[in-house]
């Protein structure tokens, strides 16, 4: 069996959130420098879903040596942080009182 942290079905694949199976890539158009949107279409022809996912960039890791002025990402201190912030917030969450808004 394939640990879950793997990729599972390669680059141009992602899976049928209805059925599961493999849905390939048809068409990518990239919105903007950092959100790019994908049209897939599952290849299970019993399902037959068409659907459209997007990739955002969400944070550097290591700033690029050509940076473009009118893009503005989010760093990460290490590759550990972002998780770390997100542990905090759900931490958060967690303590706040009951009924508040
Ligand atoms: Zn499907």
């Amino acid at each position: 069996m394939t640990p879950a942290t793997t990729k599972p079905f390669g680059n141009n694949v992602t899976q049928c959130p209805h059925c599961g199976c493999h849905a390939r890539t048809l068409k990518s158009d990239q919105i903007t420098p950092t959100y790019r949107e994908i049209r897939y279409a599952c290849t299970n022809k019993a399902c037959a879903h068409i659907f459209v996912a997007d990739l955002s960039v969400v944070r550097t890791l290591v700033p690029s040596a050509l940076p473009n002025p009118q893009v503005n990402i989010p760093l990460s201190n290490a590759a550990g942080a972002a998780s770390t912030a997100d542990n905090q917030n759900q931490h958060e969450l967690f303590e706040a009182p009951v009924g508040a808004a």
